[in-house]
């Protein structure tokens, strides 16, 4: 047998098989993506006859040829002309008998174990596009149209094999020229589950949400209601969205006030790049992002300030349109705001009955059923590379392959933490993880995170042997997996963070991993609050090498909202008691900073932290940047780095405090030296800059402490706190000029959302010990 399991493109041409024929195959993204008429094609192109069927793992493909050839020309042009939604996981060479086939057959799809990977929801393609906008088309218009290129997936299925009456779909009887299109190999259509048209397909409604009456007049009508200034609720493919024209601040005001949010930043869908680069700069790799199949929100830096859109910060969110109903709907408008649709912290609203219209003016929806919800994805590029701060919609439920020491038989299911959450489940080698489905401490999101783990359970047919959770002894994540009756593993925060990315980088087994984890909190081992993170591990132990010197939290809680607190706590750590008089303090109540500073002298309220979120807080509050209170997470620290785009030469003094375990980092002396530079005139473009460095350079200090003493040059930056771009790109550079490997995220994010994904691979692990 000649097994080879890994890309097409590692092979060189004389593994091929030669021979009359050949049995391939693969496994990954391979069903209702259109991957089996491509075959038929290119089998045709080929002369090849044979068969194709879909399998329970993937596809298998017989292809033969009457006199002996080399099938390796056909084999790379499968891997290269693919179609853009089929990701090849795993491929399976073998010779078989000549058959004596007659042409080249699709066949029925063999039965067997489920799991087959399902592709996420994709961008409406060019063809599609093209049919939409002409006149002579029968689907000209139709804002549902799509092909086995394009279209929704994830968010549309029930349960697998993906088939359409197990989609939301069902309900929708095709007529005879959408069925003479779907049965036509080679057609692209042919097999196109959500295939739908005027006469056989979903429609839209228009309709008020005062009275519930229709308004005529569908997509184009909603569109003078955005421009006259109305709110309106828009159906997508994932959820609803909250609607607006954001040249009018009137309206834009009012979205507010409904969403209760007074500045987290909105994001705004344009008709195209033109219209995006009056407002902001677009890179060469961003444009590439913002056309990505994928249609994430991509963070750019502002060229031109829209009011009211992202107050105080130099990045807005953009996406271009990724459903016909978006193409139809910008084509006048040229640009909305296109939030998602929930009362504050809640998930996003799927259905019309979910309170939907208690949050705008008028509702643009339609009868084709959201099975799954999920949010726009959002990342920015950092680096060579994106970087996620959300991954939703267009990426969820793409595998990620485990390492093959790591593999077990045992199917595993992983909850997460507690806020951003995400949960995986384990099967067959690879990991699904979830959508992002926001913070557990709200009730309408814990019912969001259990339908996500049963529909991720019914669909992959995962029967968890295991579950795993985070430390934290009262997330209501711990709880339910105690509720469970399973086996149950905790592994801690920052290790789940840094374990992530060991995964995701495929690092081998025994290898060892500075990982550098930063973030607000995480419960530590010995029950602190942990944030600030050296950990030196491998898949199976974690080492807490070093760690910021902890500071008080005055207030607790209150201290994580209250930026201003911490630049107290700090102030104390630098100058004692005595603190020096500074003008961001003017707008915070004397009585209640003298009671924090008494707080925190006895103790009371007051536990510690090796926090560098905290931090990140204390220096924007210092540089006059932090608001009173912050209103969503990372609103100070995401305002210092507004000012920090410029890699700084100079950096301010710290220490390395070595002779205990664990190592100490303080940032005592940073403070003072910021207080000098704020003593003359404020300047926080010079401390921002100076800061990020400082962090920098601390980093790059312990790391190579810790190869002089371990002989460790791999380093991973992992934690919420290395989604600040400026602070990653020049932690990499430092650390690559130094001659480390640098690990961080790529096809997850560095925030909470991969927790799920690190848990995982310690539920893997200690599964392997216990055999
Ligand atoms: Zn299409
Ligand atoms: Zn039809």
């Amino acid at each position: 047998m000649n097994r080879k399991k890994s890309s097409l493109r590692a092979k060189k041409p004389g593994l091929f098989p030669a021979g009359k024929a050949v049995r391939i195959t693969v496994s990954g993204v391979v069903q209702g993506v259109g991957f089996r008429p491509f075959l038929y094609r290119l089998a045709d192109r080929f002369g090849y006859r044979g068969w194709v069927r879909n399998i329970g793992s993937g596809v298998r493909i017989h292809l033969e040829s009457e006199k002996r050839t080399d099938f390796g020309p056909f084999l790379r042009a499968l891997e290269e002309d693919k179609p853009p939604l089929v990701r090849i996981e795993g491929l399976d060479l073998q010779s078989a008998a000549y058959e004596s086939c007659s042409g080249f057959k699709i066949r029925k799809s063999e039965g067997g174990e489920r799991f087959v990977f399902i592709s996420p929801d994709i961008a409406t393609c060019r063809a599609c596009q093209r049919e939409i906008g002409d006149p002579e088309e029968r689907r000209h218009r139709y804002p549902f149209t799509n092909c086995t290129d394009c279209g929704p997936r994830y968010t549309i299925v029930r349960s697998l094999p993906y088939d359409r009456p197990k989609t939301t779909m069902a309900g929708f009887k095709m007529c005879p020229d959408c069925r003479r299109e779907y049965e036509d190999p080679a057609d692209r259509r042919y097999h196109a589950q959500p295939i739908a048209c005027p006469v056989c397909g979903p429609w839209v409604t228009l309709k008020e949400t005062r009275n519930g009456k229709e308004i005529r007049g569908g997509i184009e009508a909603a569109a003078d209601l955005i421009r006259k200034g109305k709110i309106l609720a828009v159906k997508g493919l994932g959820g609803f969205h909250l609607v607006c024209d954001p040249r009018r601040p009137g309206a834009v005001q009012r979205l507010r006030i409904i969403k209760e949010r007074r500045r987290k930043p909105l994001a705004l869908m344009a008709r195209d790049i033109a219209i995006i680069e009056r407002y902001a700069y677009v890179s060469p790799a961003e444009r590439k992002a913002l056309h990505s199949a994928n249609r994430p929100i991509v963070l750019l830096r502002k060229k031109r300030d829209i009011r009211g859109v992202s107050p105080h910060l130099d990045e807005i969110g953009f996406m271009l349109p990724y459903t016909p109903l978006h193409y139809l709907l910008l084509e006048k408008i040229g640009l909305i705001v296109a939030t998602s649709s929930n009362p504050k912290d809640a998930p996003i609203a799927k259905d019309e009955n979910e309170g939907v219209g208690r949050l705008c003016d008028c509702i643009l929806t339609h009868n084709r059923p959201i099975q799954t919800r999920a949010d726009d994805s959002v990342l920015k590029l950092a680096g060579d590379g994106p970087l996620f701060l959300r991954r939703a919609r267009g990426y969820v439920p793409y595998p990620q392959r485990v390492p093959a020491h790591l593999q077990a038989p045992e199917h595993v299911l992983a909850l997460g933490g507690e806020l951003k959450d995400t949960v995986s489940v384990y099967k067959n080698g690879y990991v699904i993880t979830s959508q992002f489905l926001g913070d557990l401490d709200e009730y309408q999101n814990v019912r969001y995170f259990e339908e996500t783990i049963a529909h991720l359970e019914r669909m992959f047919d995962v029967r968890p042997r295991v579950v795993v959770s985070d430390l934290h002894p009262h997330f209501h994540t711990t709880g339910y997996a105690q509720s469970l009756g399973l086996p149950h593993f905790q592994v801690q925060h920052h290790f789940a963070h840094l374990l992530a990315v060991m995964l995701e980088h495929q690092i081998p087994d025994g290898k060892k991993v500075l990982g550098v984890t930063f973030d607000g909190y995480g419960y530590g081992q010995d029950g602190g609050a942990w944030g600030g993170e050296f950990l030196l591990s491998d898949y199976s132990s974690c080492t807490r090498i070093a760690h910021f010197k902890p500071v008080p939290l005055p207030g607790g809680d209150l201290a994580a909202r209250e930026p201003w607190r911490m630049a107290l706590a700090y102030l104390r750590e630098a100058f004692g008691e005595k603190i020096p008089a500074l003008p961001s303090f003017e707008k915070v109540n004397g009585k209640t900073r003298d009671l924090v500073m008494k707080m925190m002298a006895s103790g009371i309220n007051s536990p510690l932290t090796s926090s560098c979120g905290r931090l990140f807080d204390a220096v924007s509050h210092l540089a006059g940047l932090a608001p009173l209170e912050m209103e969503f997470e990372a609103e100070a620290p995401l305002r210092l780095e507004a000012v920090s785009r410029s890699h700084s030469r100079t950096f301010y003094s710290f220490e390395l405090i070595a002779d205990r375990e664990p190592w100490q980092l303080s940032f005592a002396a940073t403070i003072r030296e910021i207080v000098r530079d704020m003593a003359g005139k404020p300047c926080p473009e010079k401390i921002g800059p100076a800061f990020h460095r400082t962090l920098a350079e601390a980093i790059a200090l312990v790391s190579e402490r810790v190869r002089r003493a371990y002989g460790t040059d791999s380093v991973a930056l992992a934690g919420g706190v290395f989604l600040n771009r400026t602070l990653l790109t020049l932690t990499s550079r430092i650390l690559q000029r130094r001659g480390f490997e640098v690990l961080r995220p790529r096809q997850y994010s560095p925030n909470d959302e991969s927790i799920s994904l690190g848990q995982v691979a310690y539920a893997l692990v200690r599964l392997k010990s216990r055999r």
